[in-house]
């Protein structure tokens, strides 16, 4: 290819869709491939990635050549995350229609930042923060941020109540910084998520400055373990523990949280949706008190990656954090995304969260929810069965179990991540070495889950 044609053959491209049929095509393989395929690659894929460890190439190269390479090399070093049988981290996989209305949106190439920018992501945005309000039932008003995840939603949710705690006591943070700012006091439960402690660090606030609450045996936050509050204190509670699932005492926390006129957040990042299903509601009763909560949307309710929302009960809050202004940033009478964000320019992912929302209803979201907790708790009774101890109450849609000594739970870990069938992760619960299952596929089947107990069974040796 000649550098000096270069724009006009991309323009042919562009007109002939050539690139994106190959691209469609190479999809849909992968998609018919996936059955057969193990869940995690090879070690010869893996190795074969060396393919892509060139110098900065000097000339340009063929299109066609490029999708190939990535479709020959890359699809083949993938984690089959999407299918039924994946339970590592807390990951979802994504509706057909969520994939698609992304694939329109890619093409569309929109800037979330701004309603000029993009009128169609503004008014997505609005629809679905009201949408979202309704089926979590929050406080109306309730404004909503859409951001790459729950890292960045708590970090604009904890930021957002760094500024209320501290203009409350009269001290602008935004404008004069943290430096000689009055104390804030932070509680945190001893079990809360990493990129908690990550946002807190970012903030300033400082990761061993907190005040730990001690949790119970499902990892949940001790309501009467919690220290006085005061109107200085920003409180940090859990929808859904990473590992067991539980779901921190919300009611008793907001409640007492209010009572202080402290700041309460609820990191839900895959357990707030809890709230869609009548089943699982009580899980989170009183959790509506709160004053900012996170969750992902690329978790439990399986929209692609990435998608995480900020809801903050009191709107100019979470703005007056996220504010930035220069002479061409141009607010309109609209929504302007970027008003609840950390970024200026940023993808459109409200597009495929409406296409997904609009797609189930309440009604959808709810038997979403209510099935990966069944089927959690149907692999988790027929893991039982074949003697695995099950260690956790399986409240939601996480199971943890072991075998009978730690060396034989690591082993059987091994061989299930080895065996291609299935997938999950490992953590440490109590002290011991535990498997950890996360299911929160819409895919997974009742098939699929007697044949991962079969992978287990017959992974079960050191
Ligand atoms: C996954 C998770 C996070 C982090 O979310 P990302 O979307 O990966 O940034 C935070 N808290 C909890 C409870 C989680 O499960």
């Amino acid at each position: 290819m000649k550098f000096d044609g270069l724009k006009e053959q991309m323009s042919g491209q562009l007109k002939s869709k050539e690139l994106f049929e190959q691209a469609k095509s190479a999809a849909y393989e992968y998609l018919d491939s996936l059955p057969a395929k193990t869940i995690v690659p090879s070690d010869q894929a893996i190795a074969a990635l060396d393919v892509f460890q060139e110098p900065m190439p000097a000339e340009p190269s063929a299109p066609r050549e490029i999708l190939e390479l990535l479709s020959r090399f890359g699809s083949e070093a993938t984690v089959a995350q999407s299918g039924g049988k994946y339970f590592g981290f807390v990951c979802g996989g994504y509706y057909p229609v969520s994939a698609a209305a992304k694939w329109i949106a890619d093409l569309w190439d929109q800037n979330g930042a701004l309603f000029v920018m993009s009128p169609i992501t503004s008014k997505l945005e609005e629809v679905c923060e009201q949408w979202l309000v309704d089926l979590l039932g929050l406080p109306s008003g309730t404004a909503a941020g859409f951001v790459s995840g729950s890292s960045l939603a708590i970090l604009c949710a904890l930021a957002a109540a760094r500024n209320e705690l501290l203009l409350k006591q009269g001290w602008d943070v935004n404008q004069d910084g943290l430096f000689g700012a009055p104390p804030l006091r932070v509680v945190v439960g001893e079990q809360a998520h990493s990129t908690v402690f990550k946002a807190l660090s970012l903030l300033g606030l400082g990761r061993s400055r907190v005040e730990l609450v001690p949790a119970d045996d499902q990892g949940r936050m001790i309501a009467e373990k919690l220290p006085p509050l005061d109107s200085s204190t920003l409180l940090i509670a859990q929808a859904g523990n990473v590992n067991s699932g539980a779901f921190d005492p919300l009611e008793a926390l907001c409640g007492a949280a209010k009572e202080a006129g402290a700041w309460i957040h609820v990191d839900g990042a895959f357990g707030l949706w809890a709230a869609a299903s009548p089943h699982k509601y009580p899980l989170l009763k009183g959790f509506e008190k709160a004053d900012s909560w996170s969750v992902d949307a690329h978790k439990t309710l399986n929209a692609p990656y990435d998608c995480g929302i900020v809801l903050c009960r009191k709107r100019s809050a979470l703005v007056n954090a996220m504010r930035a202004s220069a002479s061409y940033i141009q607010y309109s009478p609209h929504r302007d995304g970027m008003m609840y964000t950390p970024e200026m320019s940023r993808r459109s992912r409200s597009i495929e969260l409406w296409a997904t929302l609009k797609c189930l209803g309440k009604k959808g979201v709810g038997a979403l929810v209510d099935e990966l907790c069944e089927n959690a708790g149907y692999f988790a009774e027929r893991l039982a069965a074949k003697g695995f101890s099950v260690v956790n109450d399986v409240v939601f849609n996480q199971v943890l179990v072991k075998c009978e000594t730690a060396e034989l739970t690591n082993a059987t870990l091994r061989n299930i991540q080895a065996s291609g069938n299935c997938w999950c992760g490992g953590a440490q619960w109590q002290g011991e070495p535990v498997i950890r299952i996360s299911v929160c596929s819409w895919q997974t089947s009742r098939q699929d889950l007697d044949e991962c107990v079969e992978t287990f069974v017959k992974s079960r040796s050191v």
